[in-house]
């Protein structure tokens, strides 16, 4: 197993401490997929479990993975489909799918000898990071955009003791920081820019096919980072490529209309460029320059899938679906995949007789502030019978 340039394809040892190619280019592990072994039963799903397809040795665990798959079929009505699923990763230990990767990226570090880690990020990384950093018995930190973290991600990341450095800035401004800072200081860089993060993350692919025994026909999600998708379709190709499947799924990606750098390039057939100042109420997938974008836009378009984007209130409007239908609460970034869902099939881009499953990334309780705005909390009446009967008559 090693590193190899997605680029040029120069290759490097697994054992160095290194996020990109001499060229610039993104790494990619390469797995030894003639050791890989065939656990695919359908029975105690954990993301542990695929270990021979994940490349590191220490295990740093908090338990991660074995998320539910949800068949949602009060949703499949509404949307007019055969089979309709929702993998829900806001079951992760600290709430979002970035404990997938956070689990492999900290057993990494440990591995590596390394005593600090960093990261930007928009809440849901840094509280994944925060979490694994302190099991690991590292020293944990975070710069943040100021102003521009959900607060139940900034809590979890204070509690579980990382040091938070706001910046006036956005994320692309954090990220950049936080690239020098690993470089020059030391400190290992846990942003999915490291390659072992989409490894762990890799491991949805492997779940949605053992809990379902065959391979969806579209794979559906959010796409902020563009780390996700990437991963995922990493997932389905080894699975492919270790003959445990054949048909592999179209990786279709959502992104908020305020926040589109992706699709907006693939809707308008141009080539991609970053977007300043991005600005969605879905703040896990507020990012305007993502720097995976080319491993995403190769996972889209090998997989025959496309890019799609949603208004703000589309986003909320699929939360409350999704709450209220189906009771899974998810964060609006998550709610993206609905919304983009729903507006494919009305577009007929994607038929009702496919099989989808939609992966929502974070859990509600993320991000309750845009909930408390839409909803009114009912003022107090007089505790009594009378008032209560009539309440509720
Ligand atoms: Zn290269």
């Amino acid at each position: 197993m090693h590193l190899k340039c997605v680029e040029c394809g120069k290759e490097y040892p697994m054992d160095e401490v290194r996020y990109t190619c001499d060229c610039g280019g993104l790494l990619e592990a390469v797995i030894d997929l003639d050791k890989v072994e065939d656990v695919f039963d359908g029975r105690d799903i954990t993301l542990w479990k695929y270990q021979s397809f994940i490349p590191v040795k220490k295990r740093i665990s908090l338990k991660e993975g074995g998320t539910p798959l949800y068949r949602v079929r009060k949703i499949e009505h509404v949307a007019v489909m055969r089979e309709l699923y929702v993998k829900n990763e806001g079951a992760n230990p600290t709430g979002s799918f970035k404990d997938r990767g956070m689990t492999v990226a900290i057993s990494k570090a440990l591995e590596l000898g390394m005593k600090k880690v960093i990261c930007a990020s928009t809440g849901n990384t840094a509280a994944s990071m925060a979490a694994y950093a302190s099991a690991a018995g590292m020293e944990s930190y975070v710069i943040i955009p100021e102003g521009k973290i959900a607060l139940g991600k900034l809590t979890q990341a204070m509690i579980y003791g990382a040091k938070i450095l706001p910046i006036k800035g956005n994320f692309d401004d954090a990220l950049n920081l936080v690239m020098k800072a690993s470089s020059e200081m030391g400190i290992y860089l846990i942003n999915s820019i490291n390659p072992f993060r989409l490894e762990g993350q890799k491991t949805i692919a492997f779940e949605i096919y053992d809990a379902l025994g065959y391979v969806p026909d579209n794979i559906v999600l959010p796409v902020g980072n563009a780390g996700n998708i990437s991963a995922i379709w990493k997932g389905f190709r080894e699975l492919r490529d270790a003959g445990f499947i054949e048909h592999l799924p179209r990786m279709i990606g959502i992104q908020a209309q305020g926040a589109a750098p992706l699709a907006s390039a693939w809707k308008e057939k141009r080539d991609y460029s970053p977007q300043p100042s991005p600005e969605t109420v879905a703040t896990a997938i507020r990012i305007g320059n993502p720097v995976n974008w080319k491993k995403a836009w190769r996972a889209v378009k090998e997989s025959g899938g496309f890019l799609e984007t949603v208004s703000d209130e589309e986003i909320l409007m699929a939360q409350k679906l999704l709450a209220t239908k189906e009771g899974i609460f998810v964060e609006p970034a998550s709610a993206a995949s609905l919304a983009g869902l729903l507006k494919l099939r009305e577009q007929g881009e994607i038929s009702g007789g496919e099989s989808t499953v939609l992966i929502t990334t974070g859990h509600g309780l993320k991000d309750p502030e845009i909930v408390v705005r839409i909803i009114k909390i009912p003022e107090a009446i007089e505790a009594t019978e009378e008032m209560i009967f009539e309440v509720l008559r």
